[in-house]
Order: C-alpha cells, then structure tokens, then sequence
C-alpha cells in the first residue's frame, strides 16, 4: 500500500491498484480473478493550490490551509479576488441571497459535536460541501469555501467531492482547515471588508478507463446465488487512502482468503470486490449491478466496509423485514466480541444498487469517533490503521459470511 499511495479514479495510483489487488487474489489462488471494465470520471487538482486573506488590517496577508473540493472548477491563472460572506450553512443561503452576488461564500457550518454519531453530523453538515456551490451560483457568488468536514480543530484540510448543476454555473470550491476557518470567522467579526484571493488549476479531463476487481470462491452448492465483500479501490489524491478506503478492499479480500486458509468450501459464491469510483461519481458500483442484472445473478447479499478500519461494533443493514429479523437473531453469536450495534439503517454506497435484485445490503459498523481525524487528508495513511482493529473488522466480516452463506437468507 505505501508502494501505490493515493488512488483517485483515473489516476496512475489507480491502475497500480487495480493490478496490485488482482495479483494479491491471484497470489491467495483465489477460483476467479478478473476485472470488470468501468469508465471513471478523471479530475485533476492541478499543480497550484493558493487561497490568502489579502487585507487583514490586524494581519495584513495571511495564508491559508486549503485543498480543492473534488469535481472543482480551477480558477485559472488570473485566480478569483472577492470580498467574503460567512453564512453559517446551507439554510442562510434563502435568507442571504440578495448578498452573494461578486463575493466568495464561506460555508462555516460546523459538524455538530453534541450528536453522539460523527457520522450523523457529517451528514448534517456535508451539503455545504456537495451543494454549496451549486446553490449559491444563481445568485452571483464567484466561488466557494467550506470548513473542512471534521471535529478535529487543526490545520488539516479535508478534500471531498461536489456536484454542479448541469444548467447552473460552476464555480471553484474550495476547503480550509478548522483552525483557519475559526481565524477567518474571528476576523470577519471585527472588519467585513475581508478580501479573499484564490487560484487554482482543478479540471476535469475526458472519461477514462478503469476497472472494478473481483475474486471469486465458487459456491459448491449454490453457485448461483452471491454474497459480495469488498469496499472501494478509489480514494481521494492526498494521503494515501488507507482507512478511507483500503481498509475496506483488505477486509473483503481477507473474508475470502480466511476461507481459503480453514478450508471451508462455500456453498455459495462468495466475491471479493474493489469496487471503482466511489468518491466522484460511484460508477463502479453502478457498473457491477448492471453487468450483474445483465447476467441475471442474484445476490443474496453485499457486505461493504467504508467507514475506516477500527474496532467493529456491529452492522448496518437495508432489506426487508425478514432479511432484518435473520440478522438481529444472529447478534447474539456477535456480542461476546463487542459487536452490539445491529438496528441502524445502512449498507453501502457501492452495494446500494444492488437493492434492486432485493439483496440484503449489509455496511460494517467500526466505532466512528476518530474517522473524521483522517477522512479524505493527507493524515489518512497505512500508519493511521491499527493492524488488530482492522482484522477485528475482517474477521467479523468473515463470521457474517459464513453465517450468510450456510444459512442464506431470504426476501
Ligand atoms: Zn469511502
């Protein structure tokens, strides 16, 4: 994993990920080893990236800690100089709208500590990010800053995608650092003519090819029906994608080879899958389904990790009331381990959709209060994951597997 680093869709990272897992299956002489042909949108940060208060009349010119959003326009060489607005969320926009026009929107809505699950908050807060600039285009605003999406106060900043409008303006985005958004905010309190100057050289290239990787245990009874485990090969271009999401590729490919290595013969197919894509576009899991209706197979059930590599403390899950009912029977067999949470709703992006075939979507539940230290930085590297958590995570992983394919479950 140090050797391939960061992996975003289309990247050369990418491709040497795509061969590194495939050699790794083939190596764990897995029945099946192949990849599945997807075209992945291909953005580039580019190789400058400047965002500075211009006119602090306390600090004069001050630097900040920024990374471009995923999907992001660049602002080219001649860069963006505009006056800044704080708004504290998505909500402000209708109520501020009239103000937008010429300026830099700073969304500093906060991920709200009190909310036990960070995941809850990041879901709270991530529309600053996915939407903002899509939102308050209309209304004139040249480009946008987010507060990075964690509740670590620090100089980090945190990537992550955004989607445009078709029929709207893109405009650039970019993210700044806790700490710096706390300055800028703290600034814009004691003079309002605050001066932002940005420049960046984000683009969006051509399509290009990438792959889905698969290794398979063919089923001895029930070759027909699938139960896939995997996460997602991609990752964002900073750090090296270790939790987010490599964790989740090593865990699946780990369920298979934990087979492998006890010599339990799986009655049905069991499938690791790296699936490409899901940080900018999810076209890998949306390839995967489609080539899977195409060949009429039906997964019972999918099983992805994509919420880090710590310590499990249960599973997500989407499915009828029946599907749901098999699982909570078999918390019990959990419990001794420490997995306990089994009631949220969930799954994955990559395997929702699969719901169409009526497979039961199944996310592992790590505990999540240090994911948002990492999520989508530089920090997020191999020495960021502890080794027993990560195989915790595995082997849970692998035990609903077994569980899945001796019992199957119904719809
Ligand atoms: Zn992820």
């Amino acid at each position: 994993c140090k050797d391939v680093g960061h992996r975003l869709s289309g990247s050369t990272g990418a491709a040497a990920a795509v061969e590194y897992t495939r050699q790794l299956m083939i190596a764990y002489d897995f029945d099946t080893v192949y990849l599945q042909p997807v075209m992945v949108p291909n953005w580039k940060r580019g190789p400058v990236e400047i965002l500075k208060i211009m006119n602090s009349k306390k600090r004069g010119v001050i630097d900040l800690n920024a990374l471009a959003l995923g999907n992001s326009v660049g602002t080219g060489s001649q860069g963006i100089l505009a006056e800044i607005i704080e708004l504290k969320g998505i909500s402000e926009i209708q109520e501020r709208k009239n103000e937008l026009a010429g300026k830099i929107v700073f969304f500093n809505g906060p991920m709200d500590p009190t909310l036990l699950e960070t995941f809850s908050a990041y879901g709270a807060a991530v529309s600053q990010r996915s939407s903002g600039a899509a939102r308050t285009a209309p209304y004139g605003a040249k480009a946008i800053i987010v507060r990075s999406m964690t509740q670590s106060l620090d100089d980090v900043p945190h990537t992550g995608s955004l989607r445009y409008q078709t029929d709207i303006k893109a405009i650039p985005a970019m993210a700044i650092s806790t700490k710096d958004a706390d300055l800028l905010s703290q600034l814009l309190k004691d003079q309002a003519n605050l001066h932002i100057y940005m420049e960046n050289y984000a683009e969006m290239l051509p399509e290009a090819q990438s792959f889905n990787v698969i290794g398979q245990l063919t089923g001895t009874l029930f070759p027909d029906e699938y139960i896939a485990v995997g996460g997602h090969l991609d990752s964002w271009d900073v750090g090296e994608g270790a939790h987010d999401d490599g964790s989740g590729c090593m865990q699946g490919i780990e369920v298979l080879r934990v087979f492998k290595s006890l010599n339990i013969k799986p009655k049905r197919t069991l499938r690791a899958v790296m699936w490409m894509n899901e940080e900018n576009g999810s076209k890998g899991g949306k390839a995967y389904a489609n080539l899977s209706e195409m060949r009429k197979e039906h997964h019972i059930a999918a099983i992805e990790s994509d919420r880090g590599g710590f310590v499990p403390r249960g599973f997500t899950s989407t499915g009828s009331a029946k599907q749901k009912q098999q699982l909570s029977k078999w918390k019990i067999l959990f419990e001794p381990y420490g997995l306990h949470d089994f009631d949220r709703t969930g799954g994955g992006a990559d395997i929702g959709p699969l719901s169409k075939q009526g497979t039961f979507l199944i996310g592992l539940l790590p505990d999540g209060q240090r994911y948002f230290r990492y999520h989508h930085t530089e920090k997020d590297v191999f020495e960021a994951v502890d080794r027993r958590e990560l195989e915790l995570g595995a082997a849970s992983m692998a035990s609903l597997v077994y569980l899945l394919d001796q019992y199957g479950i119904k719809n």
